[in-house]
C-alpha cells in the first residue's frame, strides 16, 4: 500500500487537469456512429470535431476494395489525425466485402463507383452508395475527398489509365486547392509522387454524383499501384493533409 499511495495521489492530482484540458475544448473529440444499421452491410464513420468551429470535410476511402493505398489511408487517418477546427468524417474501407477479399467490387454486386447515388433498394453496391450519398447530402461538408489508386499511370492502357492523377468535375469549387496543390507538388514541397489534373469523373462515381447532383465541392486521388505501398500511403496522407490545412482545419 505504501507504494500505491504516492500512485494514487498522483491520479487524483492529475485527473481534474485533464479533465479542465478538455473542457476547455483543446483537444479533437473523437466519436464514431453506423449508417445501414443491422444490415450485413452496416459500416462505421468516425467524426473527429475540432476544438474551434470550422468547415467539415468528409472523407471516403476503399470505395474499391482492392486499392489499398486509399484503405490503409484512411485508417490512418481514423487514428491518427488531430484537427483544430472544424469537423472530419471518415469512411474507410466503404466497400468492406471487397476490402476483405481485396477485389474491386462489392461482393455479390457490381462496381460501388459506378453505383452512385444509389438505391436503398437495390443491389448491395446501389445499397452501399446510397447509404453515403444520403450521408454527404444530409451533412454537406465543404469538401469530399476520395482515395482510389490505379493500375496504369495517367493517359496509358488506352486512356484509360488514372494513376498519379488528380480527378475533379467542377473546376470552380475545387480549383484554387488543386492549383495550389499542383504548384507545391511540382516544387517538391508536398507529395512524393508528381500529380496531373484530370476530368470529369465517370458516369456513376461518387466523385461526379456529389459534384454535379449535390453540387459539392469534390476531387478523388489516383496513386499509381506500381508505386511502393508506402509512397502511395505517404502521398494519399500528404494530399488529404494539404486539403486539411488549405480548409483550415489543420
Ligand atoms: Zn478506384
Amino acid at each position: 500500500m505504501k507504494r500505491l499511495l504516492p500512485v494514487l495521489l498522483c491520479i487524483l492530482l492529475i485527473a481534474p487537469g485533464v479533465a479542465a484540458f478538455e473542457e476547455a475544448g483543446s483537444l479533437p473529440v473523437v466519436d464514431r456512429y453506423r449508417i445501414l444499421e443491422g444490415t450485413e452491410l452496416e459500416n462505421e464513420i468516425t467524426v473527429i470535431t475540432g476544438a474551434e468551429d470550422g468547415p467539415t470535410v468528409f472523407i471516403v476511402g476503399g470505395i474499391h476494395g482492392n486499392e489499398v493505398a486509399g484503405i490503409e489511408a484512411g485508417k490512418r487517418l481514423k487514428a491518427e489525425t488531430s484537427i483544430v477546427a472544424g469537423k472530419l468524417y471518415i469512411i474507410a474501407p466503404a466497400n468492406q466485402s471487397g476490402a476483405a477479399a481485396k477485389k474491386r467490387y462489392v461482393d455479390g454486386a457490381g462496381d460501388l463507383n459506378r453505383a452512385f447515388p444509389g438505391d436503398p433498394e437495390g443491389d448491395n453496391a446501389q445499397r452501399i452508395a446510397a447509404a453515403i450519398f444520403g450521408e454527404i447530402e444530409k451533412l454537406r461538408p465543404d469538401l469530399v475527398i476520395d482515395l482510389h489508386e490505379a493500375n496504369h499511370d495517367l493517359g496509358t492502357n488506352d486512356g484509360y489509365g488514372l494513376g498519379n492523377s488528380i480527378i475533379y468535375t467542377n473546376f470552380d469549387d475545387v480549383g484554387d486547392l488543386l492549383f495550389s496543390f499542383l504548384l507545391d507538388n511540382e516544387a517538391g514541397n508536398v507529395g512524393i509522387s508528381k500529380y496531373s489534373l484530370v476530368e470529369p469523373g465517370v458516369a456513376g462515381s461518387v466523385n461526379r454524383t456529389v459534384s454535379r447532383l449535390l453540387g459539392i465541392p469534390i476531387f478523388t486521388i489516383e496513386t499509381l499501384t506500381s508505386y511502393p505501398l508506402e509512397q502511395r500511403v505517404a502521398d494519399q496522407l500528404a494530399i488529404v493533409h494539404y486539403a486539411l490545412r488549405f480548409y483550415g482545419l489543420e
